[in-house]
């Protein structure tokens, strides 16, 4: 495994980007150019004290620290993402709806302790800072994300300024009302576009079906246990061609392209970025039709511009964001790009047919080269395909190399075009803006070592 070539602290910034989720604390080690040098995920602990909490967030960046051989006092400063209401001046958590940190000065505990500047944020709000940043939205002036995963949150930003509301409370799409007297949401109104449209709402509405004598493959892809029910079986399910999932998730994805038309005649982005694990689960079924409800709109005027795009970014589009909040707090604009180092990826270098080295490790294979600059073969069993589909490359593929969401993903054919994209791989890089080079492998190698975007790559190198 190959990542960035490692510099010494003091020449470039490094911060920590810090997610603190329900089930899972994840903090990266990120550079100001927002290279993502090493992560680190752990387990939220449950019920317990929102000390406990602390101390594994503590955990999850000494480890992420200790594995880059650095320290706290290497930091120009932390970002940590809340899913709740937070008070970033006060360093204070306000209120988390389903964890227990509401009250707690987290931001101010832990300046004080690693004598770094801390800053805090809305989970929702920061992903769309990082998409705004580096992802999907990374061109546009202005920019609302929607998130669908247990919950539905957002953001929007301007001129690469998150707009936090007055109470610090803006961008809870999620709660605004899309049907009257609809079903109660975990907020305490109902209607909210949560409680039609997460993954809560959806397992509610495939429980109902059930109970109701619908037959569904999901019992048989969760054995039984539909307790919870996730995107990952959504995704299953519908690829089965399941009609009970097919139908629920086709009501979830109009609701979802009704929500887009509302923030597109009420602020008018240029972008509109959809994440979260259902939306990155199921797009397949969920763009073509909120694409056709927005090309259907009738508000004269309305129709052109504001594309619907998918996140890039994924998992890390939080801590980026959270990243991008911390280097503004210590008044650095990330947003200008002058001021970030450019990572070094590693060096790659054509031998001959058959044979390629990345930093001097010789591959006699197919690679995937990564945004964070880990490099990764290529399954043979997508390599050796019988049927010549190791030639093809498709949206399964594509999610792998595009991981972590790359600017330009360089494919290398092979030395004379043995390998494509498929129609549906073409779809997958336009909906995330992915922009793709695709060469014979030497000159793709070329262009990709002087490229100085944030980059990946797929490189043919044998049959
Ligand atoms: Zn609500």
């Amino acid at each position: 495994m190959i990542s960035f070539r490692k510099r010494k602290a003091g020449e470039v910034r490094v911060y920590l980007g810090v997610d603190v989720g329900g089930t899972k604390i994840q903090a990266s080690l990120i550079e100001e150019s927002g290279a993502v040098r090493g992560r680190q995920k752990i387990s939220t602990p449950r019920n317990v004290d929102p000390e406990q909490v602390v101390a594994e967030i503590e955990v999850a960046m000494k480890t992420v620290l200790k594995d880059a051989g650095l320290e706290f006092g290497d930091l120009t400063a932390i970002g940590i993402a809340i899913p709740g209401v937070v008070d970033p001046a006060a360093g204070r958590v306000v209120v988390t709806p389903n964890m227990n940190l509401g009250g707690l000065a987290i931001g101010a505990i832990l300046s004080e302790r690693f004598k770094t500047p801390v800053a805090l944020g809305n989970d929702c709000n920061l992903g769309a800072l990082g998409e705004a940043w580096l992802g999907s939205a990374r061109n546009a002036k202005s920019m609302m994300s929607i998130l669908v995963g247990t919950g539905i949150g957002g953001g929007f930003v301007r001129n690469g300024k998150l707009w936090r509301g007055a109470r610090e409370a803006a961008g809870e799409i999620g709660h605004i009302i899309m049907q009257m007297g609809g079903p109660r949401c975990g907020c305490g109104n109902s209607g909210c576009f949560e409680a039609l449209a997460s993954r809560t709402a959806i397992e509610r509405d495939l429980r109902a079906g059930i109970a109701a004598g619908r037959e569904t493959v999901l019992t048989e892809i969760l054995k039984g246990d539909l307790s919870v029910i996730r995107s990952g079986a959504l995704r299953e399910a519908l690829a089965a061609g399941d009609t009970l999932v097919t139908e629920v998730m086709q009501r979830a994805a109009e609701i979802l392209g009704h929500a887009c038309l509302t923030v597109r005649h009420l602020i008018d982005p240029e972008v509109i970025v959809l994440g979260g694990g259902v939306i990155g689960a199921c797009s397949g079924l969920v763009m073509p039709i909120v694409e056709r409800i927005i090309d259907n709109d009738q508000l004269p005027g309305a129709r052109d511009g504001g594309h619907v795009l998918l996140s890039a970014l994924g998992d890390d589009a939080v801590v980026l964001g959270a990243v991008a909040l911390a280097c503004t707090q210590v008044g650095r604009n990330p947003f200008q790009k002058q001021y970030a180092v450019r990572p070094e990826y590693p060096q790659v270098v054509w031998r001959r047919f058959g044979e390629i080295t990345v930093e001097e490790k010789g591959y006699d294979r197919d690679v995937y080269l990564l945004v964070d600059g880990r490099v990764k073969k290529r399954k043979s069993s997508v390599a050796m395909l019988p049927d010549g589909d190791s030639h093809t490359v498709g949206p399964e593929e594509l999610e792998k190399i595009c991981k972590g969401g790359p600017e330009i993903l360089f494919i290398g054919t092979g030395e004379s075009n043995q390998l494509s994209l498929n129609d549906d791989g073409r779809q997958f890089l336009r909906q995330r803006l992915i922009d793709c080079e695709s060469l014979p492998t030497p000159a793709a190698i070329d262009a990709y070592n002087k490229s100085t975007r944030r980059k990946a790559a797929l490189l043919h190198v044998t049959c």
